[in-house]
């Protein structure tokens, strides 16, 4: 498939995008880059348990998901941890208390668009009586599941699936 078939600068079509990554326009000679955008996502456990979240959209509608998020522009990593956790559960878990345990590349196709993203993974505690309001349009439900009992085909993205595989073992 093919995106950006017109150049936004001067509307010619003797344009080049390139692995959807270096758009060049051969007549103007604008070159935008479509960079990896970097998100964040969250194990959280409680007990021996890991915190999944139920997918309400696409992509993966109705797989396991965890908890994050993008980040927007003029934020840290930590931040956006925080402001997704609060947005999607209306959990209180301030940026100093996520531990960074590792990053992983990922797709996502959004709307017919190809983004390449670099998940960055971190660890928190549940907070202790913490009470969660799930944000509906994102997440149809929660699961707290056990370390041993989690099927990883369950998991909708790749390398969320890679990184709860690396974190249990
Ligand atoms: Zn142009």
């Amino acid at each position: 498939m093919s995106f950006f078939k017109f150049c936004p600068n001067c509307s010619s079509q003797n344009v080049e995008f390139e692995n959807h990554r270096r758009f060049e326009c051969f007549d103007c000679g604008m070159v935008y880059f479509q960079n990896v955008a970097a998100a964040v996502a969250v194990i959280i456990e409680k007990d021996g348990r890991i915190l999944f979240t139920v997918r309400n959209r696409e992509p993966k509608l109705g797989m396991l998901d965890l908890p994050g998020g993008f980040t927007d522009p003029d934020e840290t990593s930590e931040e956006t941890c925080a402001r997704e956790l609060k947005e999607e559960l209306n959990l209180d878990i301030s940026p100093a208390h996520f531990k960074y345990f590792k990053s992983q590349p990922n797709d996502y196709l959004y709307k017919g668009i190809p983004y390449k993203t670099e998940d960055l993974v971190f660890v928190a505690k549940f907070p202790e009586d913490a009470e969660l309001k799930l944000e509906k349009s994102e997440i149809q439900s929660i699961k707290w599941i056990k370390k041993s009992e989690i099927n990883l085909d369950e998991i909708g993205f790749d390398s969320l699936r890679k990184a709860v595989k690396e974190y249990v073992e």
